[in-house]
């Protein structure tokens, strides 16, 4: 993998002095993970008036790319890299980006504010900001290291799922959650057989309610995909590549290529080396501060309050990493921009588009709005004690809209009137 180092135009370190940057003495803010976070705070350091060297270390060789894509139109060969970068490669010229792409920091010492990348250079930095988002979760097998089992979080993870499949192959994938459903949705698509296997007693149990899970579960049967809930697996089977998943209750599942999609873990071990705070993630404030005053962190990988739900959360989405990007860029540049943005997110599976406003966790009370037994279009909002917590609107983007809406505006509308498709929700707005 060949790495790709392109030294911003006016700052570039001469020749032979790649060990550390000019940018030392005019102060630099060095981004740890080059992905949706960072490609929005490269761009937002310069608007919020940040004149000094910006460098950009990411471990895979690519521009940023928005990494929803991989389980999706990537997954299925209807986009390559190209058509899914963030950004083109002049965005990065233009805001003067030195960028390190296919270098891995290996080592970051917060006294010295100093990085160590793993080809021996040693970076200094005024301001670091840890946007190493997450990894997928492993998964402990019998046979889970065999050739043809992938994960799913990155483009190399894609190419090597690509080479297998295709019409008549066989998939089997080891999770029901938005990873393995869409995948599941994208290798249909192409006329593969696809089993999804789930060890809980239903899809999308961490996340949604059972009437949501039920929901798509009905889709991916209408749609062809064998889905098959509280199963116990035993190991994956195989010779130089893999055969098929051997479940406990004897039923074996032949697979060209298996899937695992069980979850994310965020990379915090960097900022845990050099003693900076860790719960769940990394622990910034409102501004994206680390315990460390000069250290931030942003994305997937923080563990942040959120003022709308008065609680400390983790979040895995595009929104949490771009907004916290442009928070993080501000108190870089010496403003501050306290962080408050409602989570939302979304799940493209077959024609249903799935968008999120808010978090239901804690929910008790779940109200449908439309057809969710005949049809795809419908709307869920999600109560506590009567307050709105979420919508999950299905082809509905309207009610997404007005959810958002009403979430922010901390409006929590009568579940009859959020059942009465007759009733304008608009109207509540005022
Ligand atoms: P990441 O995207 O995780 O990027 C972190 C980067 O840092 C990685 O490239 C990593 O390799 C690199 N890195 C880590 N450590 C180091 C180091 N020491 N040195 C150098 N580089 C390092 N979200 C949605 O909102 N909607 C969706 O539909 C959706 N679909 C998804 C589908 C898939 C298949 C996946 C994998 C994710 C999906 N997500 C979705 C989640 C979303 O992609 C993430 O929330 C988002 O990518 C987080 O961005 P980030 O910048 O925080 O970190």
């Amino acid at each position: 993998m060949q790495a790709l180092y392109l030294p911003a135009s006016n700052t570039s370190p001469a020749g032979n002095e790649p060990q550390s940057y000019k940018g030392k003495a005019m102060g630099s803010c060095v981004i740890v993970g080059a992905s949706h976070a960072a490609a929005q705070l490269v761009v937002s350091l310069r608007q919020q008036g940040w004149e000094g060297e910006i460098v950009l270390v990411g471990d895979e060789p690519h521009l940023p790319y928005h990494r929803p894509p991989l389980s999706k139109t990537f997954l299925s060969g209807d986009k390559g890299l190209e058509d899914i970068l963030i950004r083109p490669a002049s965005a990065y010229e233009k805001a003067n980006v030195t960028l390190r792409l296919g270098q891995r920091v290996a080592a970051l010492n917060s006294v010295d504010k100093t990085l160590t990348i793993d080809n021996g250079d040693v970076i200094h930095f005024e301001k670091l900001v840890l946007a190493t988002g997450s990894r997928a979760r492993q998964i402990s097998l019998p046979g889970a290291d065999k050739a043809g089992v992938f994960y799913l979080r990155n483009v190399a993870d894609v190419n090597g799922i690509r080479a297998l499949i295709g019409t008549g192959k066989r998939a089997v994938i080891i999770g029901g959650g938005y990873i393995g459903l869409e995948s599941a949705a994208a290798m249909r698509a192409m006329g593969m057989e696809v089993t999804v296997l789930e060890a809980m007693s239903r899809v999308l149990q961490r996340i949604t309610a059972p009437e949501i899970s039920a929901f798509y579960q009905r889709i991916h049967t209408e749609e062809g995909v064998n889905v098959q809930t509280d199963v116990v697996i035993r190991s994956i089977e195989g010779d130089a590549s893999v055969t098929g998943v051997q479940c406990e209750d004897g039923l074996f599942y032949p697979a060209d290529v298996v899937i695992v999609g069980i979850g994310i873990v965020p990379n915090i071990e960097l900022a845990e080396s050099a003693g900076i705070q860790i719960e769940n993630g990394i622990v910034v404030n409102e501004y994206c501060e680390s315990s460390h005053p000069d250290i931030l962190a942003v994305g997937d990988c923080t563990y942040h309050f959120n003022p709308i739900y008065g609680r400390q959360l983790r979040l895995e989405s595009v929104q949490n990493a771009v907004d916290q990007a442009k928070v993080a860029a501000a108190t870089v540049a010496g403003k501050r921009e306290p962080y408050a943005a409602l989570p939302w997110f979304w799940s493209d599976q077959y024609n249903l588009k799935l968008q999120i406003a808010g978090l239901s966790q804690g929910f008790d009370q779940v109200v449908v709005r439309g057809d969710i037994n005949n049809s795809r279009k419908f709307a869920a909002f999600y109560l506590q004690a009567g307050n709105l917590l979420a919508v999950d609107a299905i082809n509905s983007p309207l009610e997404f809209m007005l959810g958002k809406r009403l979430l922010t505006l901390g409006i929590s509308p009568d579940p009859s009137v959020l059942a009465d498709t007759d009733f304008d929700l608009k109207s509540l707005l005022g």
